[in-house]
């Protein structure tokens, strides 16, 4: 740790983005941990979960939504799944701030786990960096505004760094004249799979595997819209990486994806 991050951090000391308690500083360490080692061992637990469909713990888990299956994606990759009204569910504090608080501890260590779940699916795919692109899917330009950054995107640069895989910003969100709630299902179904337009990438996709990142998969109709797009302009294989996936809204509730 350099001198000058060693003071910033006694005068302004890390805390777990978690549970907010103050965080040790350790001198050996390059970087801040983003969480307490109590909240480290929830997120482990959490991990642990099981599976509904496959039985496998959710760290190893690789079912997708429907719509991923259909669009041909070939995993959905995830560290957990995401309960937000279970009270046993200790991390939500954590998941919460990577969409609202600019960290960037919090990015790279969620870097660091999805990495955890990307080297074993890259290697039984015998799969280089060179043969991969990272990409995120942009948030809509209001949520932008909100709080002043992408999760996707700064996720997506700390994975990029710590696996030397390209980054490659291939899609741009489309502006739409009229609110998501005010339409119906149909019609948001179909807003969203023409939420995303391709930027020119040119042949930066081309029979490459495309590492999808994404925080929370819900119905996961944008993932399925933006791996359509990928297949378009000659991808491979296109395989998703969230934080984690969650259980069916209510029916009644608008869908946020
Ligand atoms: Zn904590
Ligand atoms: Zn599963």
């Amino acid at each position: 740790m350099g001198f000058v991050q060693l003071v910033e951090n006694l005068i302004f000391p890390p805390k777990c983005a978690n549970c907010g308690e103050i965080l040790g500083i350790e001198l050996t360490k390059k970087q801040i941990d983003a969480l307490c080692k109590d909240c480290r061992a929830q997120l482990e637990a959490e991990k642990a979960i099981e599976c509904q469909r496959c039985g496998l713990q959710m760290q190893f888990c690789r079912c997708m939504p429907r719509k991923m299956e259909k669009a041909q994606c070939a995993a959905l990759l995830k560290l957990v799944l995401y309960r937000p009204s279970d009270d046993k569910m200790k991390i939500k504090p954590f998941i919460y701030s990577i969409k609202h608080s600019r960290n960037r501890a919090s990015f790279r260590f969620v870097a660091e786990q999805m990495r955890g779940l990307l080297i074993p699916e890259m290697r039984a795919y015998s799969l280089a960096p060179a043969d991969c692109v990272i990409t995120y899917m942009p948030r809509s330009h209001k949520n932008k505004a909100q709080d002043g950054f992408d999760q996707g995107l700064e996720m997506a640069k700390e994975l990029s760094l710590i696996t030397g895989i390209a980054l490659v910003r291939c899609f741009k969100r489309k502006i739409f004249s009229k609110q998501q709630r005010d339409l119906n299902r149909f019609e948001r179904q179909l807003n969203m799979s023409s939420a995303y337009s391709l930027l020119d990438i040119e042949d930066a996709v081309k029979d490459k595997t495309v590492i999808l990142v994404d925080d929370i998969v819900t119905t996961g109709s944008s993932m399925a819209a933006c791996a359509r797009l990928l297949y378009s302009a000659g991808a491979y294989s296109v395989l998703g990486v969230s934080i984690g996936i969650t259980e069916k809204k209510q029916k009644n509730k608008a869908q946020k994806d």
